[in-house]
């Protein structure tokens, strides 16, 4: 086991800013003289305030920061629910193809025809994938997807004059992402408590069905790693009682070319591509998150929409029930294509593969550790699975004690405390690019830090990390007072 970083401590002037104090490389006045007004200020205020560092000093600078960094190409990752999944080399070779990377956004469309066909081709794909044929491509992420959906049953509840369905049924097991995508959208939220075994509770659904009631939310997969085995039935009562089915399909990666959630029933899914279809992503960005639909919510798909004709590509900017344009672009172009490489490397006949592998490693580490930790629902998991740390709590060890001491065993931690269904829940998500030999290593940390706690042995966790750039943080702090910003300044 190999720690992140080893030798890199708190040596100045190693830090996050770095320039050389009183000394400036930029001298302006000459630019100064000839430069309009409004550009001076900025000139003077902005621009003389870059660190006056050479060129080596520069690069060290960025490289080290990155080397404090982790990252999926640093070591395993396997934070539940993000689906970290290793990115082909390939996929940024198609990226920075220059007939793809160097395009504008407000190219006339008869010089970006490569590029549109490509997207329809996607579009094809991810209809086909899912088994709802309608798709746009416009949502920037996951949650930007949600919206659009929400939007479009909006629409198309008002377009069949129900506008006093405003209600949307949210299991207490969902991504937080959902309540505030349905909020957002005007919708009201109401929760609907989780069975014992961590599945959706029908009795609770035919309760809180009825004539106000929009949509149903549902993750499948949930984030519990849980198959809601009920699904058909589910959606049949939602549409028994008028409403839509919206699926989030963050967790497609379980499904992927095995079963389509169109053919569940679901009206409504957005797919996170930087997901399932790789992309670099985390922190936030970059992202995509295509949404498609059934054929009662294809006319109210936001605009511009790519079609063909023939031989041609073509966006189709007028639509008179479209929600409008979601995005100032088509679509995160970048993500999209990386998504299509994705898809194309494996082809149809081998989709299925990242599902089954990405189940089969998740269950293999489900297999080695369900002694060692308490498992909250029994049986197989899908392409994750869910931990607690009720017996490493009664040796005085919490979740977060073991996620710190898997920084220092050279390892991301799982996702932690969430879904909140499940006290001290450690969410845990392989993804098929990982060998068995990482799966091993892995097991082997989280068996030891079980046999520390078994042991009463348990300074080491407490103070973990130790081997890691930064220590243990005031993690209330970081989130509630984050430093964003250069130059430094504290947020107020
Ligand atoms: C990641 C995720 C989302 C949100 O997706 P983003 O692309 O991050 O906006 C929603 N639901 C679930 C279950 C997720 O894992």
């Amino acid at each position: 086991m190999h720690a992140i970083t080893t030798a890199i401590k708190h040596e100045e002037p190693l830090l996050f800013e770095h320039q050389h104090a009183d000394e400036k490389s930029i001298s302006l006045p000459g630019v100064v003289a000839d430069t309009p007004q409004h550009l001076q200020a900025f000139l003077r205020n902005e621009v003389a305030m870059i660190p006056s560092l050479s060129e080596p000093e520069v690069v060290r600078h960025f490289v080290r920061l990155s080397q404090w960094n982790y990252g999926i190409e640093s070591g395993f990752y396997p934070l539940g629910s993000c689906t970290m999944k290793y990115n082909p080399r390939v996929n940024e070779t198609v990226v920075r193809l220059p007939g793809l990377a160097q395009l504008h956004p407000d190219q006339p469309e008869d010089s970006v025809q490569g590029v549109l066909g490509l997207l329809f081709e996607l579009q094809q794909s991810l209809g086909e994938i899912v088994g709802l044929p309608h798709v746009t491509l416009q949502p920037a992420a996951g949650a930007h997807g949600e919206l659009v959906g929400m939007m479009l049953i909006r629409a198309a509840l008002n377009a069949r004059g129900e506008q006093q369905r405003t209600k949307v049924l949210i299991p207490d097991s969902a991504h937080g992402t959902n309540p505030a995508s349905a909020a957002l959208c005007g919708m009201q939220c109401v929760e609907l408590k989780s069975r014992p075994d961590g599945r959706l509770d029908l009795i609770a659904l035919d309760a809180a069905l009825g004539n106000d009631v929009a949509a149903l939310m549902l993750t499948n997969p949930n984030t519990a790693g849980v198959f809601e085995e009920d699904i058909a039935e589910i959606c049949a009562r939602v549409h028994a009682a008028g409403a839509f089915v919206y699926g989030d399909g963050a967790n497609l990666n379980a499904l992927v070319g095995v079963a389509r959630p169109g053919d569940m029933g679901i009206d409504c899914l957005h797919i996170n591509v930087h997901k399932t279809f790789s992309t670099p992503h985390g922190g936030g960005g970059p992202g995509g998150g295509p949404v498609a639909v059934c054929d009662e919510l294809a006319r109210f798909l936001p605009t511009p929409r790519i079609e063909r004709d023939g031989n041609t590509f073509c966006l189709r900017h007028t639509d008179e029930e479209s929600i409008g344009a979601m995005l100032g672009s088509i679509g995160q172009t970048g993500v999209l294509l990386r998504a299509l490489a994705y898809i194309n490397a494996f082809g149809r006949d081998y989709l299925h593969h990242i599902a089954e592998d990405a189940v089969l490693n998740a269950n293999y580490i489900l297999h080695r550790l369900q002694h060692a930790y308490h498992v909250p629902f029994a049986g197989f998991c899908k392409h994750e699975c869910l931990l607690t740390d009720e017996k490493q709590a009664a040796h005085g060890v919490k979740t977060l004690d073991i996620a710190k001491r898997l920084i220092d065993c050279g390892f991301h931690p799982m996702t932690v405390y969430f879904p909140l269904i499940v006290h001290g829940a450690m969410l845990i998500e392989p993804t098929e690019t990982e060998s068995r030999a990482t799966l091993d290593a892995f097991c082997d940390a989280m068996l030891d830090i079980a046999s520390q706690c078994e042991a009463d042995n348990t300074d080491a966790l407490h103070d973990a990390p130790v081997l890691a750039f930064r220590q243990r943080l005031d993690e209330t702090v970081a989130a509630r007072k984050p430093v964003l910003t250069w130059p430094k300044k504290a947020a107020t």
